[in-house]
């Protein structure tokens, strides 16, 4: 090989999954995660809310499935990388702090427990995704979406510790403090008791219980777990 031939080892843009309940610290992680290593981000859980949003918008029953699904498929999302976090932008229109509300909270854990909407947005995600370079949370995206990733986190904590760093998001964000404990489990028990892609760790995911870590500990740990997939 001389100098001008191209690098046989190009330096590869890995697939990072990172799933699990609510309240974890994914979004976070996730962000800090792709930011430091030059990758996209991705929320998959901002497109089921977005549907949601455009389901409520729009008078739409959220039982029903085939009525989702013609939404979904004029559905205008864009994901959109900032310093602070992700933006979701549907239609045209900035809905971040929209879809974060509690009405859209809840209508996305049972938009999407709909096998046809959950096949759509697989389909969107692999898309979106195909070509490495991305960490994508969610809650099937090592098992499903990306049963191939380079690296599959499944992160979890305890319900207690996930209910307090609920409220103090909520608290940042201004938000009347709802019944966070009765919303939180209500939502968890229906995403891993769900007949298509229940909430469950990959087989071969590495779970991290951040009950007791620091966010900047989690992220060393899962910082270690990628220099050793890159080549
Ligand atoms: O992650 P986030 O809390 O934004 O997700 C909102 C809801 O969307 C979850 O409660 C879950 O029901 C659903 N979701 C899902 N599969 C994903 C991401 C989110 O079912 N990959």
């Amino acid at each position: 090989m001389n100098d001008h031939s191209p690098d046989p080892r190009p330096s590869r843009k890995l697939i990072i999954a990172i799933d699990g309940p609510a309240g974890a610290g994914k979004s976070t992680i996730a962000s800090r995660l792709a930011r430091k290593l030059g990758y996209v981000n991705l929320e998959s859980g901002a497109m089921y809310r977005a549907l949601a949003l455009k389901a409520i918008e729009n008078d739409i029953s959220l039982d029903d499935e085939a009525g989702l699904l013609n939404l979904a498929e004029d559905l205008r999302i864009k994901l959109e990388p900032t310093m602070g976090g992700n933006r979701t932008v549907l239609d045209g229109q900035d809905v971040s702090s929209r879809i974060r509300e509690r009405d859209v909270t809840e209508a996305a854990s049972r938009v999407s427990v709909h096998p046809k909407v959950r096949e759509w947005m697989v389909a969107h995600q692999r898309a979106m995704g195909a070509g490495g370079g991305v960490v994508m949370e969610g809650r099937d995206i090592g098992t499903k979406v990306f049963p191939d990733a380079d690296l599959k986190i499944f992160l979890d904590a305890d319900p207690v510790v996930r209910e307090q760093r609920r409220r103090q998001q909520q608290k940042i964000r201004g938000e009347v403090a709802a019944n966070v404990a009765a919303e939180l489990r209500e939502r968890d028990h229906r995403d891993r008791t769900r007949a298509i892609s229940p909430l469950v760790p990959a087989e071969d995911a590495v779970v991290i219980d951040s009950t007791s870590m620091s966010e900047d500990e989690v992220l060393q740990k899962i910082e270690e777990l990628v220099n050793h997939k890159l080549p």
